[in-house]
């Protein structure tokens, strides 16, 4: 597997060690506690333990009958009370059975509910069993899904909607998260120009800018939107001069070979600046310095190298800077629709479909462009040194594991 590994190039999981290290040396601590309705992509600060047993009580899975039944010889039973969900019934009655609606409280002495389809009602009113029961069948126990003090949601938890409804189901209000990390955005490049103006001489349109400034804040960050840079030193050194109080500096563009990079010649004046060249395609420069103490992460300007480096690198770094300890998406083995003969000296991320069960990829697999990831469902890994035969498996990463 690592026969393709190149001298001079770091291999994925080297780099993406090395950012995590990095990200463990600077987490970003502090905490708030928000409201649930703000608590979405965040991450959760402080376990979640339950302050009550869930269900609360025990109570009716089915709409139906409730007996005790140890106390009943298979004759019909009157119903002694009607329970439906939100009141607070009496004790069963002996010899009786009690009405029960889904989510109502069991009485006490009641242990098992038939449910309303298996009964027939006699003329005087009585509940004949007419299925043999079973002891407990349709009872939710009290405290079967949480028992009082346990952890259901570990510190580090990133919060979605599932989350979100489990601390609403304990009844707790405002959950203790990490602070956004303050994110500046800064595309570098002369050739760069905003939508909605009209297009010069060898002009495009910047488009890293509005994938990451989504990207971010569907991660939970709030950013700090640096606009473009040119590439001149001076604008360089006053746009990172005027960045004050972020966690985090991510720039694309002016990290290929040989490019004046203004952005790296004012890194190693005024901070730091370590250059790394990734065996990773569509990728490979990236560069990781600091700022006035605060990091740096220069991604590659072509969309689709910015995709896959944030995606599989930047994400990762930062939501562990969040203490998030699950960080890599989760992929799966699928077989390849296509065959590789040329083994190569990267590990290659294609933005490719499953179609019929198998990975297809986009046909076009340049870096510039960002159509084959609008195209895609996910990016498939083809791992340096490698061939695949049609049918061969490869790891197919969803492109919904990397998006939020
Ligand atoms: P660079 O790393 O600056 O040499 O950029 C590599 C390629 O990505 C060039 O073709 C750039 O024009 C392109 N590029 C850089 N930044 C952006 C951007 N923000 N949006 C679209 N393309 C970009
Ligand atoms: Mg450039």
């Amino acid at each position: 597997m690592s026969g393709g590994e190149q001298p001079g190039l770091l291999p994925v999981e080297e780099a993406l060690a090395r950012l995590m290290r990095l990200a463990e040396a600077a987490p970003i601590g502090e905490t708030e506690r928000v409201a649930l309705a703000d608590a979405d992509g965040r991450v959760l600060a402080e376990p979640l333990v339950a302050g009550l047993d869930l269900p609360p009580w025990a109570n009716s899975a089915m709409d139906g009958y409730a007996l005790r039944l140890a106390d009943w010889q298979g004759e019909p039973l009157p119903v002694s009370q009607r329970i439906l969900a939100g009141s607070a019934p009496g004790p069963l009655q002996q010899g009786s059975c009690a009405r029960i609606f889904t989510g109502a409280p069991l009485p006490a002495g009641a242990d098992t509910v038939e449910m309303q389809e298996n009964v027939e009602l006699e003329g005087d009113g009585r509940v004949r069993f007419c299925e043999p029961l079973k002891p407990g069948q349709n009872v939710r126990p009290q405290g079967q899904e949480t028992r009082t003090g346990d952890q259901v949601l570990a510190a580090g938890t990133r919060l979605g909607p599932i989350e979100l409804g489990l601390a609403a189901s304990l009844g707790v209000a405002e959950l203790a998260v990490r602070r956004r990390p303050r994110v500046a955005v800064l595309s570098t490049g002369d050739e760069l120009v905003e939508p909605g103006r009209s297009l010069g001489p060898g002009q495009i349109y910047n488009s890293n800018r509005r994938l990451l400034i989504a990207w971010l804040q569907r991660l939970g960050c709030a950013v700090v939107d640096g606009g473009i840079l040119a590439d001149d030193l001076g604008q360089t050194r006053a746009a990172l001069g005027a960045l004050s109080d972020v966690d985090l500096i991510l720039s694309t563009g002016g990290v290929s070979v040989g490019e004046a990079d203004f952005l790296g010649l004012v890194l190693r004046e005024e901070g730091e600046l370590s250059l790394w060249k990734l065996a990773i395609k569509p990728g490979k420069p990236l560069t990781f310095g600091r700022y006035r103490g605060v990091p740096v992460l220069g991604l590659p300007g072509n969309p689709a190298s910015t995709l896959v480096t944030f995606g599989l690198l930047a994400r990762p770094y930062l939501l562990r800077r969040l203490g998030v300890q699950r960080v890599a998406p989760l992929g799966f083995a699928m077989p390849a629709g296509f065959s590789w003969s040329k083994p190569g000296k990267r590990r290659e991320y294609l933005r490719a479909r499953l179609e019929n069960g198998r990975v297809v990829p986009y046909p076009n697999q340049s870096s510039g462009v960002l159509r084959s990831a609008a195209w895609a469902e996910g990016i498939a890994e083809v791992v340096e040194g490698t061939t695949l035969a049609e049918g061969d498996s490869l790891r197919f990463i969803p492109l919904s594991e990397i998006l939020g």
